[in-house]
């Protein structure tokens, strides 16, 4: 994953894969190969993984690509879930209880319990993932989720108790201006928070949308700061909103 994408594009070239499997970090670069055609695949499935995977990106790589884009949902815990044929993910609810902390009407952290093991059992673990509970017709009985927003670790809670959710964030760049696609937002501390973004008129943009929502959450006096380049928190994983923890 740390390759080169060069040496991606050669080999995906070459290897003509059925199935593309990835981070949506890795994906959206590729989606963009493909589109300037140094890199010409034709996958019957596109499977994102590890990352949270946004609207915005899922329709740039499903419209590259010209598949629904999968997601796998895993942690060190095992497989909690993956996308039905109709394209809707479903806990997998057939190898694990999963309780629901509701955050709202929509939101939830799951509390997983794994109901196979037995020498190691997992019991009632809450996980660090804001999921949205969602409805699917394909008729599995199993929970359908609309939506993996992201962790509860970046959940942003400014001056003034004021809750962030990550898609408030999403949302608000992806409205600034719809070319944005490279961004990263990073909470400092209660009144600070830094914004990357290549373009600087992009990012006076973003900033600026940034500024009206925590205005009409409530936040006051935040000092948005302008980041020189992407802060990768843990390995390779990109995350594009997160909050640091002092
Ligand atoms: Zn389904």
């Amino acid at each position: 994953l740390l390759q080169p994408l060069d040496v991606h594009v050669t080999r995906l070239n070459q290897l003509q894969p059925d199935v593309l499997v990835g981070q949506p970090s890795l994906l959206i670069r590729l989606a963009k190969a493909q589109g300037e055609t140094s890199l010409s695949i034709g996958p019957s499935k596109v499977i994102s993984v590890a990352e949270v995977l946004s609207p915005e990106d899922e329709r740039v790589i499903s419209e590259a690509f010209g598949v629904r884009v999968d997601q796998v949902y895993q942690c060190t815990e095992g497989l909690l879930g993956q996308t039905c044929p109709h394209g809707t993910m479903h806990l997998n609810e057939d190898w694990l209880l999963v309780e629901q902390e509701w955050l709202d009407e929509k939101r939830f952290i799951p509390v997983v319990t794994d109901l196979r093991r037995s020498s190691q059992p997992v019991v009632r673990y809450r996980m660090n993932d804001i999921l949205h509970a969602g409805t699917c017709t394909c008729g599995s009985r199993t929970m359908a989720i609309s939506r993996i927003e992201g962790r509860m670790d970046d959940v942003m809670v400014l001056q003034g108790d004021v809750t962030v959710f990550p898609d408030f964030v999403r949302r608000a760049i992806a409205g600034a201006h719809p070319d944005i696609r490279e961004y990263q937002v990073v909470q400092l501390s209660g009144t600070e928070i830094s914004l990357f973004i290549p373009d600087p008129a992009h990012w006076d943009m973003a900033s600026q949308a940034l500024q009206a929502l925590f205005n009409r959450l409530g936040a006051r006096e935040i000092v948005v700061i302008s980041a020189q380049s992407l802060y990768h928190h843990d390995g390779s994983k990109l995350r594009r909103i997160l909050a640091l923890r002092s």
